[in-house]
């Protein structure tokens, strides 16, 4: 079976999700957007059991959006990283792709929210690229 390993910036926070994943969801919503501060979320679903915590499980802080029926999101409460959640209703995990310490085993299933998405991205995807930091 496979496994993946995952784990915040500071690296206190380290997950494990056991099996495959379900589903690959990047989401332009506002709310992920917002949170992340960026252009979507990268969302990875699997079944809530197959998540497992190898340390720092204590320093995760959840956030349950008030007005939301569904939207949460868990962080590490040291270095702000988003980590995995389980949905309130408890069927499934929600893991952010880029934490992981490898590339998931399958592509992103779609883009969700798709109009709601920033004007910036599409052309944020045609500019110019650095290998590393700009000029270098
Ligand atoms: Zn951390
Ligand atoms: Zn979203």
């Amino acid at each position: 079976m496979s496994t993946h390993d995952g784990g915040c910036l500071c690296g206190k926070v380290r997950y494990r999700i056991h099996g495959p994943f379900h589903q690959f969801h990047l989401c332009h919503c506002s709310r992920c957007r917002r949170f992340s501060g960026t252009a979507h979320a990268a969302n990875l679903m699997a079944p809530a059991d197959s998540l497992e915590w190898l340390g720092g499980e204590e320093l995760v802080r959840r956030f349950d959006l008030p007005e939301a029926k569904a939207f949460a999101r868990a962080f590490c409460g040291e270095c702000g990283s988003m980590v995995p959640h389980l949905r309130r209703s408890g069927d499934l995990a929600v893991i952010p792709a880029g934490g992981l310490d490898q590339s998931p085993d399958l592509d992103p299933n779609d883009h969700i929210f798709w109009e709601d998405r920033a004007e910036w991205y599409e052309p944020g995807i045609g500019a110019k690229k650095y290998a590393g930091p700009p000029g270098g």
